[in-house]
């Protein structure tokens, strides 16, 4: 079996390759490609015929995709909609013609209507408009949905997808604008510390957030990739329990860089959908003994990456 990775680069990618290679038993029985935007632009159909005609996966866990935090959703939603709209068809559309057995692909829980119910589940997908401030993504990733379920209509083809909830780890976006708010935290602390000033976090701090750690992210892709046969999507992520607020979080990034200068909250900014808490039953019941990694040590992990690699991260 040849698993093909797209965006394999980015954060989630870097996990999978470094959970794949601390794996003997992984590394022995699959053949693994890992592909970057370097190998070619999924969102053009010549290019990404040409890399499903190079490689001819069996498998192909797909993760590219243009990615951002809040800030970046605001000020881009077309253009998010519109690339990950090109990527997704191709990818899907070039697996099929190339007669892959499996495609594992991308959602997240942001895509979830934004008037619900909680905690949501893996039903609830195509239930309401999502929130306003990400409707290019969100529409594009549940287009996913309709795609898989189309294929398997049409094809009988076992495509399908995951819902990861937040995510962090060595190897995120640290760009302060684009990124996400973990790394962002990370970034600006790491700033605020080196010039002696206030860390600024954006919104009230109050929205509640679950968050996965990549490493954790990577281990549970690799077993939907093998071991979970359904096209509905399955929802990755730690207990509805385990939710913090954005307030959790900038006490234990500043903590783990040990920052003792004020924070000052902007309230100006938005503080985006105020949760998404998502139900992890449907995971919890296939795979109920998956050991989730502590936050506060994930957190800590990431940090201590950030600074050993500020030079070249990602930022
Ligand atoms: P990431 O670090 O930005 O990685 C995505 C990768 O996609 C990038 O490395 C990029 O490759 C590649 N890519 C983007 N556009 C491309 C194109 N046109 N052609 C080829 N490759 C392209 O993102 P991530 O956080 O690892 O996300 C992985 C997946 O998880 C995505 O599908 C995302 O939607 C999903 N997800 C992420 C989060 C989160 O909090 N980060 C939450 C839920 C779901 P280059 O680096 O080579 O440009
Ligand atoms: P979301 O979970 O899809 O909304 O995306 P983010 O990872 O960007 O998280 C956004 C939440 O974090 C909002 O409540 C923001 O107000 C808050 N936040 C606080 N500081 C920052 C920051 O520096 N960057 C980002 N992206 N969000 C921040």
């Amino acid at each position: 079996m040849k698993i093909l990775v797209t965006g394999s680069f980015g954060m989630v990618g870097h996990a999978i390759q470094m959970v794949v290679e601390n794996d003997e038993k992984l590394k022995a029985k699959y053949e693994w490609v890992f592909i970057s935007s370097k190998d070619g632009d999924l969102k053009d159909p010549v290019q990404a015929k040409a890399i499903f005609d190079k490689h001819k996966p069996s498998h192909v866990i797909h993760l590219a995709a243009r990615v951002g935090g809040l800030f970046s959703n605001l000020r881009y939603n077309l253009d998010f909609f519109r690339e990950n709209m090109a990527i997704n068809d191709n990818v899907l559309n070039f697996s099929f013609q190339n007669n892959v057995q499996k495609v594992v692909s991308c959602l997240s829980t942001c895509i979830f209507p934004d008037k619900t119910s909680y905690p949501i589940d893996e039903t609830m997908i195509h239930n309401g408009p999502p929130h306003v401030s990400n409707f290019g993504y969100a529409y594009a990733k549940r287009m996913i949905d309709v795609l898989n379920q189309g294929y398997k209509v049409q094809h009988g083809k076992n495509y399908t997808s995951i819902i990861p909830t937040n995510v962090f780890g060595p190897h995120d976006n640290f760009d302060i604008q684009n990124g996400h708010v973990i790394p962002g935290l990370m970034h600006k602390t790491y700033l605020a510390k080196k010039n002696g000033e206030p860390l600024t976090v954006w919104g009230s701090g109050e929205p509640l957030r679950q968050f996965i750690y990549s490493l954790d992210l990577a281990k549970l892709i690799i077993w939907v990739t093998f071991n979970y046969e359904q096209t509905e999507p399955i929802i990755l992520s730690v207990s509805p329990k385990d939710e913090i607020s954005i307030k959790d979080a900038v006490n234990m990034v500043t903590k783990s860089m040990d920052f003792q200068n004020k924070i000052i909250f902007d309230t100006s900014k938005s503080d985006g959908q105020y949760k998404k808490t998502a139900s992890n039953l449907k995971l919890m019941k296939l795979l109920p003994d998956f050991q989730f990694t502590p936050i506060d040590k994930a957190i800590k992990d990431t940090c201590d990456w950030f600074v050993q690699n500020y030079e070249t991260a990602r930022k």
